[in-house]
């Protein structure tokens, strides 16, 4: 820290704004999700960081998709509470949450396939209200810096005025995380970001990720356990919907409960 050397009570409020990055961005308690007698998700808590990732993993049915459902508020928990960013937001709508600063990644399906490239940032930007809107205007509407860096970063800016539908599957799915970070959310939360694309198209869209780590929080459920490694500083291993394990990616993998719930079995790339 810089040496401020004011009164007691401004270094308090310099040791508060500092400590920002350690009080977490979201803070999930107890959260439990029951269908009849059956728990997809049982007594599940954690927390976030403001920024960095966090990875959740475990095996097929252990309550990953539910813990992000029920945190989205696309499903109403039986149980426990989802604080975001101070505020308790449990039993609030989806839209409101994504309002909110909460961004769900819901891959491929959201981008217009046939709109360009820029035309399908300029919808994210909010600048037109709907694809007719859009369209009627001719005129060419800078993307603003933001835009462009991602553009850039991602190797999209060579393809920017193709439409979406002839990008390669790869491409498509950075482009629709670049539309969702220009939503400049707080909190950006993506299922299985690597599923379905080619070997090759990984390590752009992990990098990508990556970069966005660094300006909002991440929250990643994700196979690829080499992805996992690259990116988490922390990971959570459900099973059964129950919390198994939690560590950097190193510690969960040597535990001995996950190795034989998850990592010893099927699990691969
Ligand atoms: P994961 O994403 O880890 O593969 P899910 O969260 O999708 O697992 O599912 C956890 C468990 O909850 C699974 O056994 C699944 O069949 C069950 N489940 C999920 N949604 C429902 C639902 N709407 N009704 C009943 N059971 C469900
Ligand atoms: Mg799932």
């Amino acid at each position: 820290m810089s040496a401020m050397n004011t009164s007691d009570k401004t270094s308090v409020a310099v040791n508060t704004a500092t400590d920002d990055r350690l009080s977490p961005l979201l803070f999930v308690e107890g959260l439990t999700v029951r269908y009849g007698d059956f728990h997809a998700l049982k007594d599940v808590s954690l927390s976030l960081a403001p920024y960095g990732t966090h990875a959740v993993i475990g095996p097929n049915g252990a309550g990953k998709s539910t813990l992000f459902n029920a945190i989205s508020g696309f499903v109403k928990p039986t149980a426990g509470r989802v604080v975001f960013s101070g505020t308790d937001v449990t039993a609030w709508r989806p839209d409101r949450l994504a309002r909110s600063g909460l961004a769900r990644s819901f891959q491929i399906s959201a981008i217009f396939p046939d709109l360009s490239v820029e035309d399908n940032l300029r919808m994210a930007l909010g600048r037109h209200a709907d694809k007719a809107s859009l369209m009627s205007s001719r005129r060419a509407i800078g993307l603003g810096e933001e835009a462009a860096r991602l553009l850039s970063e991602t190797g999209l800016d060579l393809r920017r005025k193709e439409r979406a539908a002839d990008l390669s599957y790869g491409q498509k799915r950075l482009l629709e995380l670049v539309t969702t970070l220009l939503l400049d959310p707080r909190l950006l939360m993506l299922d299985e970001p690597m599923a379905g694309l080619a070997r090759e198209d990984i390590p752009e869209v992990t990098s990508l990720i990556a970069k966005a780590a660094g300006r909002c929080s991440v929250l990643l459920v994700e196979h690829n356990l080499h992805v996992v490694e690259r990116l988490a500083q922390e990971v959570t291993v459900l099973a059964g919907g129950c919390l198994l394990s939690r560590g950097t990616y190193g510690e969960v993998a040597s535990d001995p409960r996950v190795r034989e719930a998850y990592i010893g079995g099927s699990a691969s790339d």
